[in-house]
């Protein structure tokens, strides 16, 4: 797989997504992502699923399609309180460590209360 073939989720920083997840928005470091849905600011979704956090890009984002604007960040804690389960478990490297590729991917994780 070539690297330039190869985009990263914004929400968990898994670096093996397929398609851009949405069409402006490029590779990481990013600035701030500003407010969902992300559209505005990105312009077209993919609507693919993260194989490892399974946000979809414009639907769990966008209002009008979900019923709900869930931020990258909301979604991220959200998905490790229900227990951080991969969406395709297949895909998941060995030895996988999520605050590595939260680092890799410069995403920040903001403690909820639990912690
Ligand atoms: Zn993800």
């Amino acid at each position: 797989m070539s690297a330039a073939h190869s985009f990263v989720c914004p929400c968990c920083g898994y670096p093996g997504i397929e398609c851009p997840p949405w069409e402006k928005m490029g590779l990481p470091p990013w600035t701030d992502h500003g407010q969902p849905p992300y559209s505005q600011r990105y312009g077209f979704p993919s609507f693919a699923c993260c194989s490892c956090c399974g946000f979809e890009y414009g639907f769990d984002d966008d209002p009008g399609a979900s019923g709900a604007a869930t931020s990258f960040g909301d979604y991220l804690a959200d998905w490790l309180a229900s227990g951080g389960n991969w969406f395709s478990p297949a895909r998941q490297p060995e030895g996988w460590r999520l605050d590595e590729q939260l680092r890799r991917a410069g995403i920040v994780r903001t403690p909820t209360d639990d912690e």
